[in-house]
């Protein structure tokens, strides 16, 4: 079949809950795509961060296989040989105390929610219905009927209430803002590190090292939403390192599995987690034996392949790349590690056009909030990868 054929395929029998680039992939290799016309892509986005360790990890791959041939499920009413180890390296690798597997990212905020709340009752003291979660404007942390209770983009709300109450919305980057905004019944703050879907926004230094304190001085939990940020993409396993700060929660999904399967995970620091007693929450495939044996490896290869570093140093050499394209149109590039934003003047007409012109010449990008390209491509990416990368961009970009 050609392309077209499996666009008018999704078209007409899919919701149309996406608006995908025209662009049908069959076959991914590391940080490169292969259409069904067999067309080569340099993937730029790697599934929002999912394939960190690159499309189809030989590593990776290979651990799903041997997993699967021995066992897949079990359920929670039952141990199982890959739970305990992963925990343990979990801990181990992102300096945590304690772990709640989930599957997808939505299903561990979801989770942190529960948590903190049933915390803020039992150990806080908060009257009963009465906890208040605090969260950012602009803020993604998925898509369940909970979750964008809280969003502030109309188009993940317009027509879905009524609404879950119990949070309210400050300003990211004002830790004033937070500190105004807490009260007796406020039970935690949560934000990502840096905002991903809202266009890489990256808050002013000392931000994370400012919350911690204030949540810290009002007895409120602290949660990092890593989701997009943790496990190597900003060049450190977690972004919170980059201010030397520890959450209380930190969510982490998406690369855990480098994209084979959906993972999330619940990481604390504290007692928080330990306010669920069994029976209180659970998930028929969280923390199943094949999830676990994924999810091990994936962070095997994060570590053992050098892939943090790698976004560190070369996150910083494309980001310079791409801060050398002379372009009036081009109002900011910022970026952390290998998560990079190109942010375009409002009257550029919007970053669709390039995201379109860049496909044709062989790189897959998604704008996000009109205005901005990220740039985030898989952490196995080469120097040579990106100069081949930035001699094609550059003439789109200039523009
Ligand atoms: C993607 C994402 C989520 C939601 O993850 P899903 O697996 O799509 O449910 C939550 N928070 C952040 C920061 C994300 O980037």
């Amino acid at each position: 079949m050609k392309s077209q054929e499996y666009i008018l395929l999704e078209d007409e029998f899919g919701a149309h809950n996406y608006k995908p680039l025209d662009v049908v992939i069959e076959r991914g290799e590391g940080i490169w795509v292969w259409d069904v016309d067999g067309k080569k892509y340099l993937d730029c986005l790697s599934a929002y961060s999912a394939v960190n360790q690159g499309h189809c990890n030989p590593k990776i791959m290979q651990a799903m296989f041997d997993q699967a041939k021995k066992l897949t499920l079990t359920s929670r009413a039952f141990r199982n040989d890959q739970l305990g180890p992963l925990y343990k390296e979990l801990c181990d690798l992102t300096n945590s105390h304690k772990v709640l597997p989930m599957n997808s990212g939505a299903e561990a905020v979801e989770t942190a929610i529960k948590a903190v709340r049933k915390w803020g009752y039992q150990i806080k003291g908060v009257p009963e219905d009465k906890a208040e979660i605090i969260v950012c404007r602009n803020n993604f942390h998925g898509r369940t009927i909970t979750i964008i209770s809280f969003s502030t983009d109309p188009t993940s709300t317009n027509g879905f209430g009524p609404f879950t109450p119990g949070f309210k919305v400050v300003d990211f980057g004002d830790a004033q803002a937070l500190e105004d905004a807490i009260t007796e019944n406020t039970v935690a703050f949560m934000v990502e590190p840096i905002q991903g879907e809202a266009g890489v926004i990256i808050p002013p230094d000392g931000y994370l090292r400012d919350v911690r304190r204030i949540c810290d001085e009002n007895e409120v939990v602290l949660i990092f939403d890593e989701i997009q940020t943790g496990l190597g993409r900003t060049g450190k396993m977690l972004a919170e390192e980059h201010e030397g700060v520890e959450a209380d929660l930190t969510l982490i999904g998406k690369a855990l599995s480098g994209g084979f399967y959906p993972v999330s995970a619940v990481l604390s620091n504290t007692e928080v987690l330990g306010v669920l007693k069994p029976g209180e929450h659970g998930s028929t495939f969280g923390g199943n034996p094949l999830a676990c044996a994924i999810a091990r490896t994936a962070l095997r290869v994060l570590r053992d392949d050098g892939l943090i570093d790698n976004a560190a140093t070369l996150g910083e050499y494309f980001t310079q790349g791409l801060r050398a394209i002379d372009n009036p149109k081009i109002k900011e590039v910022r970026g952390r590690g290998m998560l990079i934003g190109v942010e375009f003047h409002p009257e550029a007409g919007g970053a669709r056009q390039y995201c379109e012109k860049l496909k044709e010449a062989g790189l897959l990008c998604k704008e996000t909030h009109e205005t901005i390209i990220r740039f985030a491509p898989p952490l196995v990416i080469t120097k040579e990868d990106i100069d081949w990368a930035l001699e094609r961009i550059t003439p789109i970009l200039s523009e």
